[in-house]
C-alpha cells in the first residue's frame, strides 16, 4: 500500500545539519494500526509529514499503491493530501472562525464536492465521532477532547485510505485519551492508521504494530512487512477551491475581527475620500465656471467699435540720437487707438457670419431720438438715457461726448425673436415683455432700483430714494417725432426744434413708444448685461434712421461745413458725428456679437480674424473680447488647482495601499497555522493566494464604498460652508460615474497591495506552517 525507500530528509540551519530522516525504508499494509514510538526530536513528525505529502523528502522514494512519487507535481501532492490522507494533530488545528460543520467540510469543499453530499458526509462523520448533539456549536464552545473529535471527523469525512495521527492524545487527560484511542482503533478497521505517540502503554494496548524510532532511523519494527510489486491502481482527483469558498473563508475570518476590519477599511478609505472630494469640488467648480462663462458671454459680447484700442506693446526705450533732425512721432496714446472702418464691405462680411455661431448681433448707432413725453398733462422732451443730461436737444452735445450716452441699453433683436435674450436674464415683474419694437422696458436691479437719471430723462420729477408705483411707469407713452416735423428751418443754413411741443406731441405722424413692462435681473451673474434704466430693441433705432436719413436737416447737415443747429464751424469728423446723430448714417457706431457657445466664440473670432488677412493695417478691423480674457484665466487656474489636489489625494491613496499591504502581511503571519491546515487538507498554492486575495477584495470594496459614502456625506457640510462663503450653491457634487470608478480603483489597488503578501503566504511550507504556534 505504502512504501518508503531510503527516504532522507535533512534540515540545514546555519552550518549544522539535522538528519531528521536518515535513510528510512519501511512498508505499510493496506489495513493496520501502526504506532510509532520514539524520543522527542527523533524524526517521527518528519516521517509522518513525509508520508502525508506535507513535507517532501530530499531523496529516496515514496511509493503509493505501487506508484513512485518521484515525479509528483505540486498539484499531485495537493490532490494526494486531499483524497488519500487524513491528518490528526496534537493541537487539533481547527479553524476557529469557521463553524464545526464548515471545518469538517473543508476538505470536501476544496475538492468541489456538491453541497448536499458534503453536508451528508460531514454529519455522518460528526455522528461517528460522537458529536451529533454538538453539531451547531462553535469551536470555542468545545472541550479539548471534543475538538480532537472534530479533527478526527474532518480527517475521515472524505473516507481516506490513510489516517495519519501525530500524538493525537498528547494534550488530553487519560480518560479522554482512552476514548480517542478507542475511536482511532475503530477507524483502523477500514484503513491504514499510522500514529505517532509518546505513550508506550497506549501503543501496546491499541496498535497492531509498533515501530521504535531514534535519530531519524528505525530501531525496531514489531511486525515488518514486505510489499509485493503490486499493480499500479493509483488515481488522484485534483482539488480546486472556488473563489466563493475563498471569499467565505475571508469573510468569516474578517467577521471575527470586526473592529479591526472596520478601522482598516476606514483608514484605507481616506485616500478615496480625498480624491472623491477633490473630484466633486472640481467638477462642481467647473460647472460654476461654465455657467459664469456663458453669463460672461452675455455680459461681454465680442465688440467691434469704430474706435478700438489695439494691444499695447511694451514702451520702447528711447535711444540717444545725434542727428541734426527732428522726428515727428505719434504719442503712445495715439498709437494705441485704431479707427475701424465699419464700411458696407465689413457689414456684409458680418452679415455672412454663420448664424449657428451667434445668438445675436446688435448694431448700435449714435442716433438721437426726437422724443417727447407727457407727464401730468405737461409735454416735455425725453430720452432713453441714464446719463446726466436733461434735454434731448442739448443731449446732442452729451451724445458727442460719449457715444454710448445717446440712448438707453439696446438689446439684440434678431428678425424672429429677440425676446428670448431678455427672458433668459430678466423676469417680468410688471406689464409684459415687449411685443414689438415700439415697446420698451424698464430694467431694474434685484432690489427693484433703477438709475435716477434714466427716470429723470423720461420727464419724471424724482428724488433720490423716491419710490414709484409700477402703474405710474408701465404704459407710459412717448412720441418720437420725425426730423421734418421736429426741426424748423430758421434761416438759410440753420435749423431749430419746433417750439410748440404740445402741437408736436399730438402730431398724427409720430411714432408712439410705450413702456410695456418692468423686468428684473434674475441672478447676480446677469447684472450689467443691460444697464439699469430703459432698454429697447435695436430695431427701433433702425426704424428711426429709416425715417430720418433723407430728412431736410440731414441733407442740410451733409451739405454744410457748419453745425446746422448752432452755426459753428465743424471739422469733417464732428460733421460725421452730427449726421449720425441726426439719423443720417447707416454705419453703426459699434457691432456686438453674442456667440452661441464658448466654443463657437473661437470660431467667431477666427472668422473676424480672416477678414484682416492680407489687409493693410489701416484697413484692419480690431475687435475686443473681454470674455476671453476672463475665461482663459479661470479655466487654466482651475485645471492647475485640480491637478495639484489630485496629486495630493493620490499620495494618500498610495499610503492607504501600502497600509493594506502591511495589514494583509500581518494577517498572513497571524493565519500561518490556518494556511498549514488548509494545505494539509489539500489546498493548492493558488487557493491560499485566493483566500488572501478575497480578503483584500472585501477590504478594497468596503473601503471604496465607505470612502465614497463618507465623501458624499461630506459634500453637504462643504456645500453649506461654501454657500456661506461664496454665495455659490451645491458646488461639491459627486459624480456617480466617478464614485464607481473610485470603488473599482480602491479594489484594484488594494488587491494589488495585498497580493504580494498573499503570494508569500501561499509559498509557505506546509509543515513549517503547521509547526508554528
Ligand atoms: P519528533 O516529531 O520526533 O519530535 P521532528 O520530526 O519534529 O521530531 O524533528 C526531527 C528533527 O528535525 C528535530 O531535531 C527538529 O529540530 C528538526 N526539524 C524539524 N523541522 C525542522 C525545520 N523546519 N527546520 C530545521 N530543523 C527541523
Ligand atoms: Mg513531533
Amino acid at each position: 500500500m505504502l512504501e518508503l525507500k531510503h527516504i532522507k530528509k535533512y534540515y540545514h540551519v546555519g552550518d549544522s545539519v539535522t538528519k531528521a530522516l536518515d535513510d528510512v525504508s519501511i512498508a505499510f499494509r493496506k489495513q493496520e494500526f501502526v504506532a510509532i514510538l520514539g524520543p522527542s526530536g527523533s524524526g517521527k513528525t518528519t516521517m509522518l509529514n513525509g508520508i502525508g505529502g506535507l513535507d517532501i523528502y530530499d531523496s529516496g522514494d515514496l511509493i503509493i499503491n505501487g506508484k513512485s512519487t518521484k515525479d509528483f507535481t505540486e498539484a499531485d501532492w495537493d490532490a494526494y493530501r486531499n483524497n488519500s490522507v487524513g491528518f490528526i494533530f496534537q493541537s487539533y488545528n481547527i479553524i476557529g472562525h469557521l463553524s464545526i460543520l464548515d471545518n469538517v467540510e473543508m476538505g470536501m469543499t476544496l475538492s468541489g464536492v456538491g453541497n448536499e453530499e458534503k453536508h451528508q458526509k460531514a454529519k455522518e462523520a460528526l455522528e461517528r465521532v460522537g458529536l451529533g448533539p454538538h453539531i451547531n456549536k462553535r469551536p470555542n464552545q468545545l472541550s479539548g477532547g471534543q475538538l480532537q473529535r472534530v479533527a478526527i471527523a474532518r480527517a475521515i469525512a472524505n473516507d481516506p485510505e490513510i489516517l495519519l495521527c501525530d500524538e493525537p492524545t498528547g494534550a488530553l487527560d487519560t480518560e479522554t485519551s482512552e476514548e480517542i484511542m478507542q475511536l482511532i482503533k475503530e477507524l483502523s478497521a477500514e484503513r491504514l492508521v499510522i500514529m505517532v505517540t509518546h505513550n508506550p502503554t497506549l501503543a501496546k494496548e491499541y496498535a497492531d504494530r509498533i515501530i521504535n524510532f531514534a535519530d531519524g532511523k528505525i530501531l525496531n519494527d514489531s511486525n515488518p512487512y514486505v510489499e509485493d510489486a503490486s499493480q499500479d491502481n493509483f488515481e488522484l482527483k485534483k482539488t480546486k477551491m472556488t473563489f466563493w469558498t475563498a471569499l467565505k473563508l475571508s469573510f468569516t475570518n474578517l467577521k471575527t475581527k470586526k473592529a479591526r476590519t472596520a478601522l482598516t477599511a476606514f483608514a484605507s478609505s481616506i485616500g478615496i475620500i480625498s480624491i472623491a472630494i477633490v473630484l466633486a469640488l472640481s467638477s462642481g467648480f467647473q460647472k460654476q465656471i461654465d455657467k459664469t462663462q456663458s453669463n460672461t458671454l452675455a455680459q461681454f459680447p465680442v465688440t467691434i467699435s469704430q474706435v478700438a484700442s489695439k494691444q499695447t506693446k511694451p514702451t520702447e526705450t528711447v535711444k540717444n540720437s545725434n542727428s541734426k533732425k527732428v522726428t515727428a512721432k505719434l504719442s503712445q496714446q495715439e498709437k494705441m487707438t485704431h479707427t475701424n472702418k465699419l464700411n458696407q464691405n465689413y457689414l456684409n462680411y458680418i452679415k455672412n457670419l454663420d448664424p449657428e455661431l451667434s445668438k445675436d448681433i446688435t448694431y448700435n448707432y449714435s442716433t438721437g431720438m426726437n422724443m417727447l413725453s407727457k407727464v401730468d398733462g405737461k409735454v416735455k422732451t425725453a430720452q432713453f438715457s441714464n446719463t446726466n443730461s436733461s434735454n434731448a436737444a442739448s443731449g446732442m452735445s452729451a451724445a458727442m461726448a460719449s457715444s454710448t450716452g445717446i440712448g438707453g441699453s439696446v438689446y439684440p433683436s434678431s428678425d424672429h425673436d429677440g425676446i428670448n435674450f431678455l427672458k433668459k436674464h430678466y423676469k417680468v415683474i410688471a406689464g409684459t415683455t415687449p411685443k414689438s419694437e415700439n415697446d420698451v422696458i424698464l430694467i431694474v436691479d434685484r432690489d427693484n432700483s433703477t438709475n435716477i437719471n434714466a427716470l429723470k430723462n423720461l420727464g419724471l420729477d424724482v428724488k433720490d430714494g423716491q419710490k414709484l408705483d409700477f402703474n405710474k411707469l408701465v404704459g407710459q407713452e412717448f412720441k418720437i417725432v420725425a426730423n421734418n416735423d421736429y426741426y424748423k428751418k430758421v434761416s438759410d443754413n440753420l435749423y431749430a426744434p419746433n417750439s410748440d411741443m404740445t402741437q408736436l406731441y399730438n402730431n398724427a405722424d409720430n411714432k408712439t413708444v410705450k413702456i410695456a413692462g418692468i423686468m428684473k435681473v434674475k441672478s447676480k451673474s446677469s447684472e450689467n448685461i443691460l444697464a439699469s434704466g430703459i432698454a429697447y430693441s435695436d430695431k427701433l433705432t433702425q426704424d428711426i434712421i429709416k425715417t430720418n436719413e433723407n430728412s431736410d436737416i440731414v441733407k442740410a447737415q451733409k451739405a454744410s461745413d457748419s453745425n446746422v443747429l448752432t452755426g459753428a464751424n465743424v471739422d469733417s469728423a464732428t460733421k460725421q458725428t452730427l449726421v449720425s446723430y441726426l439719423g443720417g448714417s447707416k454705419t453703426p457706431s459699434s457691432i456686438m456679437i453674442y456667440p452661441s457657445t464658448f466654443k463657437n466664440k473661437d470660431k467667431v473670432l477666427k472668422y473676424l480674424d480672416k477678414y484682416n488677412k492680407n489687409k493693410k493695417s489701416a484697413d484692419k478691423v480690431v475687435y475686443t473680447d473681454l470674455a476671453g480674457q476672463v475665461s482663459d484665466l479661470t479655466g487654466g487656474l482651475m485645471d492647475a488647482i485640480t491637478y495639484v489636489l489630485v496629486a495630493f489625494a493620490g499620495i494618500s491613496l498610495v499610503t492607504s495601499m501600502i497600509m493594506i499591504a502591511i495589514i494583509t502581511y500581518t494577517s498572513v503571519l497571524e493565519r500561518t497555522k490556518e494556511i498549514g491546515i488548509l494545505k494539509a487538507l489539500g489546498a493548492r498554492k493558488k487557493d491560499i493566494t485566493r483566500v488572501f486575495d478575497a480578503e483584500t477584495t472585501i477590504l478594497g470594496v468596503s473601503s471604496g464604498l465607505l470612502g465614497v459614502i463618507i465623501a458624499w456625506l461630506a459634500t453637504f457640510p462643504i456645500n453649506l460652508i461654501l454657500q456661506n462663503m461664496t454665495d455659490l450653491k451645491n458646488v461639491a457634487q459627486l459624480n456617480p460615474v466617478h464614485a464607481m470608478i473610485l470603488i473599482i480603483i480602491s479594489t484594484v489597488l488594494t488587491v494589488i497591495g495585498g497580493h504580494i503578501p498573499a503570494r508569500m503566504a501561499a509559498k509557505k511550507d506546509a509543515a513549517t506552517a503547521l509547526r508554528s504556534e
